[in-house]
């Protein structure tokens, strides 16, 4: 199915503000919330949907890129997101106790158990072109933060355990009990007893780990890549987040990127060109040979099929492209001026370019 527009989705114009997103999402989030919907797969989706534009638009950067690219620009970073995500999501948009829908329907139904999840950690990982075209393993060091030993907790005191505080409020529809997450001990129902030296308020201290990740080939600059339960650890062993890898290019020496294409400027001299000749050229997988045929123009596009980037999702391997550009001298001895003076006259030397000759935006057109 193709991807709906996430401003159409959320019934915005693209100039929106932060503050008009919100409030759509909001409306869109309380109608499809599945205690609202139980059982209804068409609300979950619209629920989904509507989150996935939020978690986008909602964010700046994330923003800009999606309205330069589109879907295209969003592969590994929006999308598949899970339930636990979606409703963490909540604390921005309703403030304060987080989940509303508590305190809505009663918090019955749905059966689902509040644990508190451990926080998300970020890091950066930068990668070689080389890596990014056939998948890399990395080892690499991040400090999570994990249960402290010797931390211990007691059923908290202002909700009796249950996570939960309830208070009488007014609504339009008149007075509501509403129950809301337990400010003392965050809704886990535990609260820190003994605090190790070293743990913060939460008994969770900061350790060194090495984490090997295992990059699929095809990535690219600002991916993100998501590994569960590989962030921080939660309070008192709920699940633990989960470990964000934001991933950057390494520039490369002689090659660049072009979607799963990598181009290569090669410089030849004038005489090669026109005599034709053998020249050596960096790849991702080291160096090659290739013939410059005699009469190669300058701005020629040559192939190498299947020395690109390996597609992320299996579609093949992309081509290096090789972009021929023919050497003029820039000073010439007298000599050489003399040899070059009495083939000016020559009318093998005088441009005569045919019908099928190339130009810039043909070639553009076939390669791009
Ligand atoms: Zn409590």
């Amino acid at each position: 199915m193709a991807k709906r527009d996430y401003y159409e989705i959320l019934g915005v114009d693209r100039n929106a503000s932060e503050a008009e997103i919100k409030k759509a999402y909001r409306k869109l989030a309380i109608k499809y919330h599945p205690d609202k919907n139980s059982g209804d797969p068409a609300a979950e989706d619209k629920f989904k949907e509507a989150a996935e534009a939020y978690e986008v638009l909602s964010n700046t950067e994330k923003r800009e890129r999606y309205d330069r690219f589109g879907h295209e620009g969003m592969k590994g970073g929006a999308g598949g997101m899970n339930m636990d995500d979606i409703f963490s999501q909540f604390g921005d948009i309703f403030g304060g106790g987080g989940n509303p829908f508590e305190s809505f329907f009663g918090g019955g139904g749905g059966g689902r158990t509040r644990r508190r999840k451990g926080s998300n950690l970020r890091i950066k990982l930068k990668l070689s072109l080389e890596e990014m075209a056939t998948g890399a393993e990395k080892k690499i060091k991040v400090n999570r933060l994990v249960a402290a030993d010797g931390a211990t907790f007691k059923t908290c005191s202002s909700c009796q355990g249950t996570g939960q505080v309830r208070k009488v409020v007014n609504t339009m529809l008149g007075q509501m009990v509403s129950s809301s997450t337990c400010p003392t001990c965050g809704g886990s129902g535990q609260i820190v007893d003994n605090l190790p030296p070293g743990a913060n308020s939460q008994g969770l201290e900061p350790k060194e780990e090495v984490i090997s990740i295992k990059i699929p080939a095809g990535v690219s600059d600002g991916m993100q890549l998501s590994m569960s339960g590989k962030g921080n650890e939660a309070p008192n062993g709920g699940p633990a987040g989960d470990l964000l890898i934001l991933i950057e290019e390494i520039e490369h020496d002689h090659l660049k990127r072009d979607g799963n294409n990598v181009v290569y400027d090669l410089y030849v001299s004038f005489i090669d060109a026109a005599l034709g000749s053998d020249v050596e050229i960096p790849t991702l997988e080291g160096k090659v040979k290739i013939k410059i045929a005699a009469g190669t123009q300058s701005g020629k596009v040559l192939r190498l099929r299947g020395k690109g980037i390996k597609d992320l999702n299996g579609y093949g391997t992309g081509d290096q492209l090789i972009h021929v550009n023919v050497w003029t001298p820039k000073s010439l001895t007298k000599d050489e001026k003399q040899v070059l003076e009495d083939l000016r006259s020559s009318n093998n030397f005088k441009p005569n370019p045919g019908k099928n000759e190339k130009g810039f935006f043909e070639r553009m057109k076939e390669y791009f």
